[in-house]
């Protein structure tokens, strides 16, 4: 699956609609400090299912949320849609009905967040089951967070185990198997 475009409203510092093409290759964000480069890549993450609060270096799940400026109000929602090249129909079942994949995570004040897939409401664990399957998910070692290879080097096994499986691609068969052992 291969990652093309990325919106964002509302969400963070980017109040208003902006939208990124990523092309094929190696994609540089460059900008100085403060100007949002960190708030893209956690943009990524959130669209995929992050639900640590932490890993968006936040409180509560709200603060991603435009929280307002001197010149502006705060926003009530904030929406990230994730389009995923999928012309070679490697989606999993579900979600493989067209060329292109488009996933909208969208939270708002005091309701939570809500998913679509392709324009249909779709279950948060079943798009983090998307991801995890391709290997890409919010806590997939294909992000690097800064600090995490320090964390990684000083990380217990059991941990480092978790992350070689995410990088493998199995996370999804665990998360499947923990649900079918409390059914
Ligand atoms: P650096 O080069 O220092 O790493 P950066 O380009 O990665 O900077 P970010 O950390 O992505 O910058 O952006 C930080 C900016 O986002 C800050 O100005 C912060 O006030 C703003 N910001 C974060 N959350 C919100 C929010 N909920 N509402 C409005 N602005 C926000
Ligand atoms: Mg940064």
């Amino acid at each position: 699956m291969r990652f093309s475009r990325l919106r964002l409203s509302g969400f963070k510092s980017f109040v208003d609609p902006t939208e990124l093409v990523i092309q094929d290759g190696l994609t540089g964000v460059v900008g100085p400090n403060g100007c949002g480069k960190s708030n893209l890549l956690e943009a990524l993450r959130w669209v995929m299912g992050e639900n640590r609060p932490t890993a968006m270096r936040g409180g509560g799940m709200e603060d991603v949320i435009f929280a307002g400026a001197a010149s502006r109000p705060a926003r009530n929602f904030a929406e990230v849609t994730l389009t995923i090249d999928n012309a070679e129909r490697l989606a999993p079942a579900g979600f493989n009905d067209a060329d292109q994949l488009e996933i909208v995570r969208r939270i708002t004040r005091d309701a939570g967040s809500a998913y679509k897939a392709n324009g249909k409401e779709t279950r948060a664990r079943d798009v983090a089951m998307l991801f995890a399957d391709a290997s890409t998910g919010s806590q997939s070692p294909a992000l690097v967070r800064q600090g995490q290879i320090s964390e990684l080097i000083n990380a217990k096994p059991k941990a480092r185990r978790r992350v070689l499986e995410d990088a493998a691609g199995i996370g999804g068969l665990y998360q499947r198997r923990h649900e079918a052992e409390l059914k």
